[in-house]
């Protein structure tokens, strides 16, 4: 790594510690010829490639907005979204890919929102999947109506066909 200061083109790592949870490493480092001292972080990319074609870091910030909106109202608490946006960012971050289409972040919101509300879910995907009338709704709703939640949960190891008995309108408080 070049020293920011004088431009040397090595420099000394004298320490290394993880942060946020271990998913980043910050490493100080110093430059052996003019003895500055500076820092760096590591952390695996996950960039989301926009509409207009730019790249930006994934955000679990914008993923949360995003569901916040659609829950509001609904008897979801923060805990719940920030669960969700987790697991959002390690199903991404399962595809071992660097960069994703902004569109397949919102197809990673789907499932988990669905599990958690069926009425944000109704009013995400009414936006993100461009419902223009009733029509969509009716459809989706029908889905909704036909899958029980936990059979389009891809994240977790039960297997969706033998776990099919719960019927709507589930019990949450
Ligand atoms: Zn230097």
């Amino acid at each position: 790594m070049i020293c920011p200061f004088c431009r040397h083109d090595d420099s000394r790592v004298i320490d290394s510690r993880p942060v946020e949870d271990g998913t980043q490493i910050r490493r100080r480092r110093e430059c052996p010829q003019c003895s500055q001292r500076f820092s760096t972080q590591e952390v695996a990319l996950l960039n989301i490639i926009k509409r207009s074609g730019a790249t930006e870091p994934f955000s679990r910030e914008k993923v949360l907005v995003g569901v916040r909106k659609a829950c509001q109202g609904r008897p979801v608490n923060e805990d719940d979204l920030v669960l969700l946006a987790q697991r959002v960012e390690e199903a991404l971050r399962a595809t071992g890919q660097a960069e994703i289409e902004a569109h397949e972040v919102g197809m990673a919101i789907l499932a988990p929102l669905r599990e958690l509300d069926e009425v944000a879910y109704l009013r995400y995907a009414s936006v993100y999947r461009n419902f223009t009338s009733l029509e969509d709704f009716e459809g989706e709703i029908a889905l909704l109506r036909a899958l029980p939640s936990n059979a389009i949960d891809t994240s977790k190891s039960s297997t969706p066909s033998s776990a099919s008995k719960k019927t709507e309108s589930s019990a949450k408080s």
